[in-house]
């Protein structure tokens, strides 16, 4: 269960739903209240897999005065057929940028290359620097069971950081592709994205290099699904690490 004391009030639903799911332990994560205001890191391999995975959650942070900084492991530079890489990580470089304005985020590129990422001593500790510079109170990286070499490496990446970092932030998994990348993924909290989907949508959108319908089209099944394991019409699914720093309100 989500040990956090973050509960995401369902503005559909009622005291007594709100009631049932805080029973379950389908606790859902709440942006924050009375002024405070948290640090947010979102970490991705790519541009789009932020978005993809938790762009109705970032747009929720955002929206209730939040600070989210999205850490892009690469810049996409071999995902568009028949352009270089330069060229594919100009013009990817250029749609994270969209998405991070439609998003309210701040973009950070940590300079690896797409399909060629690499981890060693000398990366997690650039990494764990870089996080550390940003004092998060929450980090979100991909799930690291992936077909995807470079997502795996970003939940390594964030798992190690969150291991040598005191205080603990907290760390929460998200998914990008369930089935075709994430794999075997469980949600243990969830937030409800109902309010913030169109930002979402717009955000995968904005990857227009990427063939966005196809994502969005996924995406819209599998949030879709998460809202009925959440008990509201949509929703972003996350894995917490259980021994995160818990904060409450
Ligand atoms: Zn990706």
């Amino acid at each position: 269960m989500c040990d956090a004391g973050w509960i995401m009030p369902d503005q559909s639903s009622s005291p007594t739903r709100r009631g049932m799911l805080a029973g379950t332990g389908s606790f859902l994560l709440n942006p924050g209240e009375a002024g405070e205001k948290l640090r947010v890191v979102v970490v991705g391999g790519h541009p789009d897999d932020p978005e993809s995975g938790c762009g109705g959650t970032i747009a929720r942070f955002t929206g209730s005065g939040h600070r989210v900084t999205i850490f892009y492991l690469t810049r996409g530079e071999r995902g568009i057929p028949g352009k270089s890489l330069d060229e594919a990580a100009a013009i990817r470089t250029r749609e994270a940028g969209e998405a991070c304005r439609i998003l309210g985020a701040r973009a950070v590129f940590l300079g690896q290359v797409d399909g060629d990422t690499s981890i060693s001593r000398t990366v997690y500790e650039q990494f764990e620097k870089l996080l550390s510079a940003e004092r998060p109170d929450i980090v979100f990286a991909q799930w690291p069971i992936d077909s995807h070499r470079d997502h795996r490496i970003t939940g390594l990446l964030a798992h190690d950081a969150w291991l040598r970092t005191t205080p603990k932030f907290q760390l929460y998994y998200y998914e990008v592709e369930s089935g075709r990348q994430t794999q075997q993924f469980a949600p243990g909290c969830y937030v409800n994205i109902a309010s913030t989907i169109d930002k979402k949508r717009a955000s995968i959108f904005a990857h227009a290099s990427q063939g966005p319908a196809g994502i969005w089209a996924l995406h819209d099944q599998m949030q879709r699904f998460r809202g009925v394991e959440a008990a509201c019409k949509v929703a972003e699914g996350f894995i917490p690490l259980a021994q995160g720093r818990t904060i409450t309100f």
